[in-house]
């Protein structure tokens, strides 16, 4: 092992990622060095460098929440990772184990979480920390690439439909087919709803029903109808709606669509704030809920789907180089499913 390594570094807000050498670091206790060899960029690490959201990450940092690789060294106690296992790291970087939350299986909403790539240095290097505890570990039978989608915009998606309370058989809306919703199409597929998606473009439309949608619908050309057709194909309205677009008009279109009783789960996080219609939501007893990444037995699921072969994202492999073209590529919505950096060539 050599004493340095690559790493895309946010030295500050906006400006490009600087590739630099850093020193490897050392696992403390409780620690599991890993080699990274392929990170996804999700649109988090583009805000994280940024610094758009309200609580920021303090440069000089690593972004990156969706790394694969190889455990190369553990800290003192660590028994959950072993040298040679392959290993990731997430956005649920760690909890604390003993606030209300994480006692009561919510360990993502514990206020002393920490967050790979954001609060620790993440994926976007040649090596990282992980806390042994928290680290998805991952089954060697997977292609390590095609993995790295799965531990943030798979589990968010997998965690998001499962909080949307659809039952197999019952229906689903999908809203927006890019990054997210082309792998929530193949979830919920997978856990046996029936699926409905909405996007503004026909390919996706053509991907989503590839991966088993039976109706896709596009926004742009239904208007003010697609409420209605929506209804009429799925016999009154879907049972749940998972918002993955960060489109304006994707909330009230989700909201239209519910049968009585239903849920809308929202996994997107657009900059804006959304009108919500107060009497339907009263009358038809409608429920809106927010949902964050997953816990690390959600994690073990949705790598469990994967890795029976149910879930196929899309994706291209770029070098660790290309980082601030990535970046621009995502702002310019370029970019088709999802993007993995290999991180060693
Ligand atoms: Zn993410
Ligand atoms: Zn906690």
């Amino acid at each position: 092992m050599t004493d340095t390594m690559k790493a895309a570094v946010v030295t500050r807000f906006g400006a490009p990622l600087e590739i630099q050498e850093l020193e490897i670091p050392t696992p403390g206790p409780g620690e599991a060095l890993i080699k990274t060899l392929y990170s996804g960029v999700c649109h988090t690490d583009l805000h994280a460098a940024h610094g758009d959201w309200p609580v920021k990450p303090t440069p000089p940092f690593v972004p990156g929440h969706e790394g694969a690789g190889e455990v190369v060294a553990v800290g003192e106690g660590v028994t959950r990772l072993a040298v040679g296992d392959w290993a990731g790291n997430a956005w649920l970087w760690s909890a604390c184990g003993a606030c209300e939350w994480c006692e009561t299986g919510r360990e993502t909403l514990c206020p002393k979480a920490q967050y790979g790539g954001y609060t620790k240095n993440g994926s976007f290097g040649q090596y990282m920390l992980v806390d042994a505890r928290f680290a998805p570990r991952i089954p060697k039978s997977v292609d390590l690439a095609a993995v790295a989608p799965i531990l943030c915009a798979g589990v968010t998606v997998y965690k998001g439909l499962k909080v949307s309370e659809v039952k197999p058989g019952q229906w689903v809306l999908i809203s927006g087919v890019g990054g997210l919703g082309h792998i929530a199409v193949q979830y919920a597929v997978a856990m046996g709803m029936r699926v409905v998606t909405v996007d503004v473009d026909d390919a996706k439309s053509r991907l989503a029903r590839k991966h088993g949608a039976e109706y896709a619908f596009n926004a742009a050309v239904e208007g003010n109808g697609l409420a209605a057709k929506i209804k009429e194909v799925t016999g009154g309205g879907v049972h749940g709606a998972l918002v993955t677009a960060v489109n304006g008009k994707a909330f009230p279109q989700a909201m239209g669509a519910l049968r009585s009783g239903g849920t809308v789960s929202l996994v997107g996080l657009p900059p804006e704030a959304f009108p919500l219609d107060i009497f339907s939501t009263v009358l038809f007893g409608l429920t809106v809920r927010g949902s964050l990444v997953g816990t690390r037995k959600d994690m073990e699921e949705a790598i469990d789907f994967f890795a029976r072969g149910l879930i196929k994202p899309t994706y291209t492999v770029q070098p660790l180089a290309e980082v601030n073209d990535i970046f621009d590529d995502m702002i310019a919505a370029k970019i088709d499913g999802r993007v993995v950096m290999d991180l060693q060539h």
